[in-house]
């Protein structure tokens, strides 16, 4: 069997990993608050683990890995969304549970084995909320239910941090009923038109924290292997999660090895609205930037140091992907035995997806400018090889469907605002509305700004159709 090792953050150390049951592994990786499209920061965690994903899949056998990841649907972000719009809320979540599997899919992540609903799991979170009462590790106090951080020795393992040092350092929210400032809720009141439900501490919700411990222990059990997020969730969300599940099941080891992804950062900045950069999985898919080429700059950064998105580099991996569709064409004979052992030692070593990367762009290059190397064997080995970190999953007819869009877009748009400055000097603007309406008739919606004109391809899009216009 093949040795992986994986930086544990909890004993900050690269470890022999080494799962409870080798015919059951089990990760569970934090997932997204659903009120939104998923950030492209949101995505680094979801391509980081959907690789250990496939990698374990490689190592112990596809049907042999269990993963789940959650959906938070029940949030104040999702209330405040429901309230400003006035949708249901239910539509809500399910509109963006919906827009994020389209995204992750582009980004070529398989979809975990479980994708547990918070809301689905009430009842359990109810009755891990009354274990902890019982136990003492719990109070209740003005509709709400705290748990008493004192009471859990450990707490701060993690991030290696006092409770006393945490106290200073962190934001915790004072409120006058709480025994403690470091205390944190896991049930809190729900007034009128906020989603609730009924519990012994009368009608309310859960506080964030408690849903990932009830979801892993009903779907995982008491000790599993793996347990994943970005670095941001370390603290407070994993220590809370770390304190509910050992107090509540002093038995349990809850997750052996704790992996975190740096965070994602665009050309040298923080993401974020005010400074412009800020923008989403599917601003990029719509600009005609492949999910291929996402994921592989995505992989491109080690998970444990924190990366830089820079259009430079998304046109470098464009140019790789390319070479190596062109290498492989619509292979699909090719098997485990074709994967480049190298790959595996990358990834076996604490998931070095950045020197795994660096191989296949030497194996692009080589299959471009060696005639010795185009041969029915290596193709095979780029194809399986590339397949172990979810490149190259497509054919290159498809590849060069979904590319040669984009090319075309761009070139039409520039005629577009061609003829719309000429329109503007002669005031006839028949050749305008035509070229529009046969946009609009292939499934491009035409965004016409002072700046020029945005062609953005729909669901519907055929470039079939646009065949006369080029
Ligand atoms: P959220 O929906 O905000 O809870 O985030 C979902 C996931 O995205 C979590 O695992 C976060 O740690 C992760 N995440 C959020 N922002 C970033 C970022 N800029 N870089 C990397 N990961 C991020
Ligand atoms: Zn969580």
């Amino acid at each position: 069997m093949v040795t992986i090792r994986l930086t544990n953050s909890k004993t900050r150390k690269k470890e022999v990993f080494e799962p409870l049951d080798p015919n059951n592994v089990r990760m569970y990786v934090c997932g997204p608050t659903v009120y939104d499209r998923a950030h492209l920061g949101n995505a680094r965690p979801v391509v980081v683990f959907d690789t250990l994903f496939r990698l374990l899949r490689h190592v112990y056998g596809t049907d042999h890995v269990t993963y789940v990841r959650n959906f938070t649907d029940v949030d104040d972000k999702i209330n405040a969304k429901a309230a400003a719009t006035g949708r249901a809320i239910r539509d809500i979540t399910d509109e963006t549970i919906g827009w994020y599997h389209a995204d992750m899919d582009a980004l070529g992540a398989l979809r975990p084995t479980h994708e547990p609903r918070a809301t689905e799991f009430i009842g359990a979170m109810i009755a891990m909320i009354e274990g902890l009462v019982a136990k003492g590790h719990a109070y209740e106090a003005a509709g709400h239910v705290l748990f008493r951080v004192r009471s859990y020795a450990d707490y701060g393992a993690l991030s290696g941090r006092s409770v006393d040092d945490m106290i200073a350092g962190a934001r915790v929210e004072v409120a006058p009923f709480k025994e403690d400032p470091m205390d944190f809720v896991l049930w809190k009141p729900s007034e009128a038109g906020v989603p609730g439900w009924d519990s012994p501490w009368g009608f309310g919700r859960p506080g964030w924290h408690i849903e990932c411990s009830a979801m892993a222990y009903e779907l995982l059990g008491e000790s599993f292997d793996i347990h994943g997020g970005g670095l941001d969730l370390q603290f407070p969300h994993h220590e809370n999660e770390i304190a509910q599940s050992a107090c509540a099941h002093e038995h349990g080891a809850f997750a052996r090895y704790w992996l975190h992804n740096e965070m994602l950062q665009v050309e040298g900045k923080k993401m974020s609205k005010s400074l412009g950069n800020f923008f989403t999985v599917r601003d990029l898919l719509d600009q005609g930037i492949p999910g291929e080429v996402i994921r592989f700059v995505l992989l491109s950064t080690h998970y444990r140091k924190p990366m830089d998105w820079t259009e430079k580099k998304a046109n470098e991996a464009f140019q790789i992907v390319s070479y190596l569709y062109e290498a492989v064409g619509d292979l699909t004979d090719f098997d485990k035995l074709d994967v480049s052992p190298r790959i595996i030692d990358d990834l076996t070593d604490d998931l070095n997806t950045a020197s795994a990367m660096q191989l296949l762009h030497g194996m692009a290059v080589n299959w471009h400018i060696l005639d010795s190397a185009k041969t029915p064997d290596y193709a095979k080995k780029i194809k399986a090889t590339a397949n172990v970190l979810g490149i190259l999953t497509g054919t290159q007819s498809e590849w060069l469907a979904r590319t040669r869009r984009g090319v075309d877009l761009s070139r039409l748009s520039v005629r577009m605002s061609e003829l719309r400055a000429q329109a503007k000097l002669s005031n006839d603007y028949s050749q305008v509305d035509r070229m529009k309406a046969a946009l609009t008739g292939a499934g491009v919606e035409v965004r016409m700004t002072k700046e020029g004109v945005n062609l953005v391809p729909g669901h519907r899009f055929d470039p079939a159709k646009l065949e006369a216009l080029l």
